[in-house]
């Protein structure tokens, strides 16, 4: 499994599952063959999570393919994303107790055997040993070996969700503050209250294609209790007003520029922020920062020939930065805690159109969002 760090490639791989396995995809995604056998399934998140493709763009170009009934399956899985981020905007004190109570949980843990032996790779579970080693090579996990991950993790091992969900994001490429969360409380059973994911043996041998064998795990679970209650902000996310010659901010999910709503207007400086570990709070793997910096590159260097000032700056720069800016909204996470925990008044916001119009029907659950999936496609593809 290769994930080159450009728009070409990700624009090529797109193209390729759309012409050869889309019209599959329903039937198998739910498969992990392992690592060399991905074809089942885009493999497009390490590039969706940076905005280097859109949702739009996906959908746009499976809809050129075939119907909207024949790619139901991938177009609402490609607008989870979508949706778990509006979930967590309306809800941000999510993300803020999370973070607070990973670091009272990583101090207790910080020798506990059992967490040291998982994130090595050393229980007595050899499908989990072969997916963190999976996972800390190819940074990458195939959805339904997340779930199972998450399961183990939680209920047959007894570790919290919390640093589970830390170690996803130290090294999955497409590492995304609201897809991991939600997803890893998914598993938990704190996100649906009481509803948790249970991996089992035979689930688990089906769907690897019999690649594991033995698996011992508690199959009868309790789901995690945790009975803070939060609150739907009324956020109604309005652009700024925008005026020609502003500096503008492009942070890590949303780097393509000329994918933005914005790429018509004229801007003095076009800054790509780099986030590195100094400046986070969960620290991630090395090769997902260079991933990171590299993709970063590679728009400055897709951008070359269109007369814009272009530059990459870190995160910290930002401080020293007085005038007015403009910054493509980097939504709940680690950018945006940056900014407001440095008080950094003088950024303000551009939302895409799309989240704008979408983030309102994520109040509830996925199920009630799903009914506006036609809407939001007739709005914007
Ligand atoms: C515990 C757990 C943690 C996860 N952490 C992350 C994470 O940090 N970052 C991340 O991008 N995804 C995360 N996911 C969601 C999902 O596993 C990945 O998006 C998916 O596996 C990406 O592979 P793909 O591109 O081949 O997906 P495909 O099946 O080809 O789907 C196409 C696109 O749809 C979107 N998508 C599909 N499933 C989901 C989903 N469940 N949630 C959100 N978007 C989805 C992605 O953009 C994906 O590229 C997590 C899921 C779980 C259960």
């Amino acid at each position: 499994m290769n994930f080159e760090p450009s728009q070409s490639f990700a624009v090529e791989k797109l193209n390729d599952f759309i012409e050869k396995n889309l019209i599959e995809y329903s039937k198998l995604r739910n498969f992990d063959y392992g690592p060399n056998q991905r074809t089942n399934i885009s493999c497009l998140s390490p590039y969706v999570s940076h905005g280097v493709i859109s949702e739009k763009e996906i959908i746009n170009k499976s809809l050129k393919k075939y119907s909207f009934i024949k790619n139901e399956k991938f177009i609402q899985e490609v607008l989870w994303r979508i949706y778990w981020k509006g979930w967590l905007e309306l809800r941000p004190n999510v993300w803020s107790d999370y973070l607070e109570d990973l670091k009272k949980i990583k101090e207790n843990f910080k020798d506990n055997q059992n967490y040291l032996n998982a994130i090595d790779g050393r229980t007595n579970i050899e499908c989990f040993n072969c997916w963190v080693n999976e996972l800390k090579e190819h940074n990458y996990l195939h959805n339904h070996a997340r779930m199972w991950f998450a399961s183990i993790w939680i209920f047959t091992l007894g570790l919290p969700w919390q640093l589970g969900a830390e170690f996803f994001m130290k090294y999955l490429f497409d590492g995304d503050s609201a897809s991991n969360t939600l997803g890893w409380r998914w598993v938990a059973g704190v996100q649906t209250k009481g509803k948790n994911y249970v991996a089992s043996e035979w689930n688990i041998k089906k769907f690897t294609n019999n690649r594991f064998n033995n698996i011992k795990l508690n199959e009868n679970p309790i789901p995690v209790i945790d009975n803070r209650n939060y609150l739907i902000l009324n956020n109604s996310f309005t652009n700024t007003n925008l005026s020609n010659s502003q500096d503008l901010l492009i942070f890590e999910n949303s780097l393509s520029f000329e994918q933005s709503d914005f790429s018509d207007q004229l801007f003095k400086n076009i800054y790509f922020v780099f986030n590195g570990n100094e400046t986070r709070q969960i620290k991630i793997d090395q090769k997902v920062l260079n991933f990171k910096k590299s993709l970063i590159n590679d728009q400055i260097e897709n951008l070359k020939n269109k007369s814009l000032n272009l530059k990459m700056i870190n995160i910290k720069d930002l401080k020293n930065m007085k005038e007015n800016l403009l910054a493509l909204y980097p939504s709940v996470g680690e950018n945006l805690d940056y900014i407001s925990l440095n008080k950094l008044k003088n950024i303000s916001f551009l939302y895409r159109k799309i989240d704008q119009y979408s983030w309102k029907y994520c109040n509830k659950g996925f199920f009630n969002f799903k009914n506006y999936i036609p809407k939001i496609i007739q709005e914007f593809i």
